[in-house]
């Protein structure tokens, strides 16, 4: 299989298509970018790069650090994690309130801003240095140091922090928060800060596609069964209210963050990132989609 033909392909596909989106701007930061940026790295299980655009330049990775974090309390918990997390698409905007409480305090899965702050709490119950230890974990996962929290990014989400501190002390009303919530907001926004190439982001998802298995950081992360929940939970929770959409497009397991990336795996093929940094309505990046959805058309595979 010629990948780094397919995905040059793809790029000039969608280039071509010349698809517009807006960027985030409620992260002010994340407004301040080259919206023209464009890259696709894809790592094969062997380790074999193919890159093509920007897939070198770092950038915001905002919610995709949900999935690292969900690995390392998934780790740590176990099964026990779901009693206070659930596994079901939300289908409402990423950071609702009103579903909260319908839900009792029990968000409906951890992709969610709700279900991201839970994990970040119990990673904060566990962890002693926790988003020094996030860094640490990320950077092992891409096989070199390449993670960096922008301050910008950081201070500009925590001066527009009412919704997620909102939903910190709303899950402290119903028992599901263990530490204090400033505190772990600081954990969240730093992680949602980091920054990293599609390359590096590509390497820090391989073991997702390889049962558990990293083969940048020479050692098994994950068991195959939590690799598999974890697939299953990008697939069902990882595009906002359009994984429905993305599965039917795309049908791979992935997860999009506002700063334009995604990150997906195929498994036992390859781990892949696009990143661009505008935005359809939903939050999800209209190049990075549109060049995952032709990806996969040109490969004739997906999970179906
Ligand atoms: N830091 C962002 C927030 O909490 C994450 C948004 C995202 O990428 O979904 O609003």
């Amino acid at each position: 299989m010629d990948y780094q033909q397919i995905i040059e392909e793809v790029y000039q596909e969608v280039q071509e298509e010349n698809l517009r989106g807006k960027v985030a701007t409620y992260i002010p930061e994340l407004a301040s970018v080259n919206p023209d940026q464009f890259g696709i790295a894809l790592v094969d299980l062997e380790g074999n790069v193919f890159g093509v655009g920007d897939y070198q330049v770092p950038f915001s990775i905002q919610s995709i650090s949900k999935v690292h974090t969900l690995t390392m309390v998934f780790h740590v918990f176990k099964s026990k994690l779901w009693a206070r997390v659930n596994v079901e698409p939300s289908g409402n905007p990423f950071n609702s309130i009103a579903q909260l409480e319908y839900e009792k305090g029990i968000p409906r899965n951890p992709f969610i801003n709700a279900g991201a702050l839970v994990i970040t709490d119990a990673l904060c119950s566990k962890f002693e240095k926790p988003t020094a230890q996030i860094s640490d974990f990320i950077n092992e996962l891409a096989g070199k140091t390449c993670v960096r929290i922008n301050p910008e990014v950081k201070q500009s989400e925590q001066n527009h922090a009412e919704r997620n501190t909102a939903l910190g002390y709303f899950l402290k009303a119903y028992q599901n928060f263990e530490n204090d919530v400033e505190e772990v907001l600081d954990v969240y926004f730093s992680h949602c800060a980091m920054e990293m190439s599609c390359v590096d982001l590509a390497k820090s998802f391989s073991f997702l596609a390889n049962d558990g298995y990293s083969i940048f950081a020479n050692r098994e992360i994950v068991s195959e069964s939590h690799a598999r929940r974890i697939n299953a939970l990008m697939l069902t929770c990882g595009f906002y209210d359009e994984a429905g959409e993305f599965a039917f497009r795309v049908g791979l397991p992935g997860k999009s963050g506002v700063g334009g990336g995604v990150a997906a795996v195929m498994p036992h093929k390859f781990s892949i990132a696009v990143w661009s940094p505008e935005l359809n309505e939903k939050g999800n990046s209209v190049k990075a989609i549109k060049a995952l959805e032709l990806l996969t058309d040109k490969l004739s595979f997906s999970l179906f």
